[in-house]
């Protein structure tokens, strides 16, 4: 009885696909074991009713760990002098490709910081190569903010999704977050040049991030509903150690999961990950995001010289199920729950 509101929320998140602030309010502010269980039911439903019982596997390449922004809670920023600096050549980032596609993987994404040096000729080049090379793979790119020139030069190469969190949709909030040099309204307009071009687009933010409150959670929430994006990633928030943020506990790993519930449930069609910080924090947080209405995990295929300079946060998950050459073992950690790994591409499916 204790929760009857939230559970009515619920219900109407799932018919409505909306809620007004006070309600997503109401909901986020009551993450119990009751209430979580009740929007996992429904979201792995919904999960199943759009995708079935499939997970979709990404090959995550980090290209580079250069990256000219100073983001306080990361651990690539510019101001980190202890970081050891690497950028992958073209040579290096094909030979993942190549190494993940024998493995089953149809998606690969490249993700590093806004590195001056891989401009914009470097990866129009690189996803030309790959686009002519693997015409049956879908090739997301993830580096950062562009104009929007740089978004339709990638898209015409033959790039087909871009992520680019939105990090907090709460102004004050993104100050914590960010040197004054970047704005929410920049990274907003990222967005939406991104998915007018064509792009299927993720947003998304860290849970438990400095700053965070259920308030800004509210907000973020109705952005997410306003951009409609194809894809969200969400995963908590891990201090790292020469970061601004390195005293700060990390997120909460129910909250992230019961956010992946409502998520799926605002967004019954969306690519929602079960992300590496979630595996990170939580040796279950693999199965316990797909059973809450997740549905793609993004294994590591960058070469294992590199995988551990690319330091986002403390710990990072690079081995077992983080990593595709354990492709095996993740395949059976998933049909051990039901769900079957695909080769496929695994788009956005629209109505
Ligand atoms: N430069 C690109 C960008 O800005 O989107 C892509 C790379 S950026 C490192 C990828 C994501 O890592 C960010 O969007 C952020 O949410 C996440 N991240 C960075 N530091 C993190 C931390 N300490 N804990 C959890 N996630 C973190």
């Amino acid at each position: 009885m204790e929760h009857q509101l939230t559970y009515s929320l619920i219900d109407k998140l799932k018919k409505n696909r909306h809620l007004e602030s006070d309600e997503w309010r109401q909901v986020i502010s009551d993450c119990h074991p009751e209430t979580m269980e009740y929007a996992r039911q429904l979201a792995h439903t919904q999960a199943q009713e759009v995708y079935g019982n499939k997970v979709f596997i990404r090959g995550l390449i980090e290209i580079s760990n250069y990256c000219k922004n100073n983001c306080h809670y990361c651990g690539i920023r510019c101001g980190n002098v202890n970081a050891n600096r690497f950028r992958l050549s073209k040579e290096e980032i094909l030979s993942c490709c190549e190494n993940g596609y024998a493995l089953g993987f149809r998606t690969f994404v490249l993700q590093g910081g806004e590195d001056p040096v891989q401009d914009d000729a470097f990866i129009v080049d690189v996803v030309q190569t790959i686009r002519k090379k693997y015409p049956d793979c879908a090739i997301t790119l993830s580096v950062g903010e562009k104009e929007k020139e740089s978004y339709e030069a990638y898209y015409n190469a033959g790039a087909n999704r871009y992520l680019l969190r939105h990090e907090t949709a709460d102004e004050e909030h993104y100050h914590m977050l960010h040197p004054q040099n970047l704005k929410l309204e920049n990274r907003i307009r990222c967005l939406r040049d991104l998915k007018q071009i064509g792009f299927q687009t993720g947003a998304g933010m860290m849970i438990g991030s400095p700053g965070q409150s259920v308030d800004t959670l509210c907000k973020d929430m109705a952005l997410l509903e306003e951009l409609q994006p194809e894809m969200v990633g969400m995963g908590p928030f891990i201090p790292h150690k020469d970061s601004i943020f390195a005293n700060e506990p990390a997120g909460s790993v129910d909250l992230t999961v019961y956010l992946l519930s409502l998520t799926r449930l605002l967004l019954p069609r969306v690519l929602l990950p079960a992300t590496t910080a979630l595996s990170t924090v939580s040796g279950q947080g693999r199965s316990r995001g797909i059973l809450a209405g997740a549905n793609v995990v993004m294994p590591n295929l960058s070469p294992l010289t590199t995988r551990a300079k690319y330091n986002l946060y403390d710990n990072k998950a690079i081995t077992g199920g983080e990593s595709a050459e354990k492709i095996t073992q993740l395949k059976e950690e998933f049909n051990a729950i039901g769900y079957e790994v695909v080769i496929d591409r695994g788009d956005y499916r629209r109505e």
